[in-house]
């Protein structure tokens, strides 16, 4: 039987995750390699080069294309990567480099590692038959993507649905990209972390002999530690913020949160957020709004879809 295949790589901070996949979104074969990247940008790509020249050996017939989301600012039309300071990229022709290496010459579609989530959880997710979706991805930063009639809108030059630096705290903490009291300051895994610590060193009592990370924090929550409770409850809060904001600009059907924080503790976020939307948002705007977890298993599934949506 005849098939298309599709091949994603989602390049994160510490690892690039690789799969082969079929038109019904099943993947057939996948990797991991390390990102690495102080190596720099060549060396980068010519793992990445293996990683993909290996899925192709491996598929049933020759892929569609290539389909791949990365942490930064980024053209689609080009392939050019403006910056990515995760990866400590600028201004990297990534499918100029990435072409040569192939085994295959197949189409290469670069985006925004959160718009590719979204075009997975279009395909096969859960913004399956929306065509006006919001995707917020909470993790070790607050990232976005939007769903309009059915397209990606990525802006002008690509930074659309920057969310993570909406200034939501005017007296708040200075963010990694030098302003002041941007929304992931708060809401994302660092930022419950700093408000915990804050909200710790505020009572006076002495740390706790583990290393305060969100996953320790997720864990005390779950056991009813108040601090925990607190520190949660302003990251809710602030995501509550952030789409009442968001839902006000381009009033999607649903929004799906994805990422590690969003992924371990949905249920918990929910009801504080919600509360945050309808004391800061027009109830039409929210009335029949879904709120709904990602639901897809693999982080190169989005990056793979992008081929389906691109055409290539
Ligand atoms: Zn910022």
């Amino acid at each position: 039987m005849s098939d298309s295949y599709a091949i994603g790589v989602d390049i994160g901070g510490t690892k690039m995750a690789f799969a082969l996949m079929n038109r019904a979104g099943q993947v057939l074969e996948s990797t991991q390699k390390p990102t690495h990247a102080s190596r720099g940008a060549q060396a980068m790509i010519g793992d990445l080069a293996d990683g993909i020249n290996h899925l192709i050996s491996l598929a049933p017939a020759q892929p569609m294309g290539i389909g791949i989301g990365i942490p930064g600012q980024v053209n689609p039309d080009t392939g050019l990567i403006k910056n990515a300071y995760n990866l400590g990229w600028q201004e990297v022709p990534l499918t100029e480099w990435l072409s040569p290496l192939l085994t295959s010459k197949l189409p290469i579609q670069v985006m925004k590692d959160a718009d590719a989530s979204l075009c997975g959880e279009y395909y096969y997710g859960a913004a399956r038959g929306t065509q006006n979706c919001l995707y917020i991805c909470i993790g070790s930063g607050l990232g976005g993507a939007i769903l309009a009639n059915d397209r990606l809108v990525s802006g002008f030059n690509g930074t659309a649905a920057g969310i993570g630096h909406i200034m939501l705290y005017p007296k708040g903490e200075k963010c990694v990209c030098g302003l002041i009291g941007c929304a992931e300051t708060v809401v994302s895994g660092p930022g419950l972390v700093r408000v915990f610590k804050k909200l710790l060193a505020a009572t006076g009592n002495p740390a706790p002999s583990a290393d305060i990370s969100s996953h320790f924090i997720l864990d005390a929550l779950g056991k009813g530690d108040p601090l925990a409770k607190q520190a949660f409850s302003s990251l809710a809060r602030g995501l509550g913020r952030v789409i009442s904001i968001c839902i006000s600009i381009v009033n999607p059907q649903s929004v799906v949160l994805g990422g590690g924080m969003a992924r371990a503790a949905f249920d918990q976020l929910l009801p504080e957020a919600l509360q945050e939307i309808k004391s800061h948002a027009l109830v039409h705007t929210y009335q029949d709004l879904k709120i709904l977890p990602s639901t897809l298993t693999s982080s190169a599934i989005g990056p793979a879809s992008l081929v389906w949506y691109s055409g290539i």
